[in-house]
């Protein structure tokens, strides 16, 4: 291969623990900060652990749940009660500050099988108000054997009604034999395997380059369609957008862009102040970690 000539970009996951669960971490990666707006992607399951995550706040930022498998009740600060299953899905608008748990319900003894994603909030809307969508069912588009269901934005000629606060897309597909994905050029995008494996024409060198499972392959802008195929079946996340054009800061489960921000947003936690409002959960909320 020809060093000096651009080339798919894959990377693997980083281990890491969320409520005492181990989970595969695509986002962030060093140089790729973002992509798009998405700032954060965790892989987590499947596992046959109940789901226990405490209160915990977050600023600045969109949680997106996805499941492959199991049940999740997602309670928060503006008082949603909601279960979600596979097929829908919850987005979380944290704005100015929100609070919220998720656990398996009561009721569920299968596996947790799914995907967390944050896609972090532009200045216009980042000090708005939180708010909470589930959205019960979303548009589904069949090319060849592959499907894809659109999560954020537009594919293939369908729109998500899920709230977007900048050009973006997100979607999950189950790659069959061969699937060629349209892409919107203005937009920056990684392929995250979730399951199975994928090869993917790399359109800069023309070489076919395989995906593993946990595995990231980032594209940048410029690109109109990629093609993909997989012997099996292999789970994927395509997600892109606008290059976000603003250095952003993560520590913890905030978004922000100064140091001062994080700051205040900890003791805000810490004072359990009216920023971050009670959320109806019987586990216990989350201890903020030392700033710095
Ligand atoms: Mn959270």
């Amino acid at each position: 291969m020809d060093l000096d000539r651009p080339a798919l970009e894959i990377w693997p996951s980083r281990i890491a623990d969320v409520g005492g669960q181990s989970v595969h971490r695509a986002l962030p990666k060093h140089l790729h900060r973002t992509v798009g707006p998405w700032c954060f992607v965790d892989l987590f399951g499947p596992s046959a652990q109940p789901t226990r995550i405490g209160p915990h706040p977050h600023i600045g930022l969109h949680t997106v749940t996805w499941l492959f498998d199991g049940e999740i009740v997602h309670t928060d600060s503006l008082g949603t009660r909601q279960p979600i299953r596979p097929g829908q899905l919850n987005l979380m608008t944290a704005g100015r500050g929100v609070a919220h748990a998720e656990q398996s319900a009561d009721s569920f003894s299968g596996h947790i099988h799914g995907v967390q994603l944050w896609v972090a909030q532009p200045e216009t809307t980042r000090w708005g108000d939180p708010a909470f969508e589930h959205h019960e069912s979303l548009p589904r588009v069949v090319l060849g054997r592959s499907d894809a269901t659109v999560l954020a934005g537009s594919f293939g000629g369908v729109a998500s009604p899920a709230r977007t606060d900048t050009p973006m897309v997100g979607v999950q597909a189950n790659v069959r034999a061969s699937f060629e994905a349209p892409l919107d050029p203005s937009f920056e995008h990684v392929v995250v395997v979730a399951e199975g494996s994928v090869t993917i024409e790399d359109p800069m060198t023309l070489e076919p380059r395989v995906v593993e499972a946990y595995e990231t392959a980032y594209l940048p802008l410029g690109h109109d369609a990629l093609a993909l195929s997989s012997e099996s079946r292999a789970r994927i996340l395509l997600l892109g957008g606008e290059p976000f054009g603003t250095e952003i800061l993560m520590w913890w489960n905030f978004v922000a862009r100064t140091w001062d921000e994080m700051a205040e947003a900890r003791a805000d936690w810490v004072t359990d102040s009216d920023r971050f409002a009670a959320v109806d959960s019987a586990l216990d909320r989350i201890a903020a970690p030392p700033l710095g």
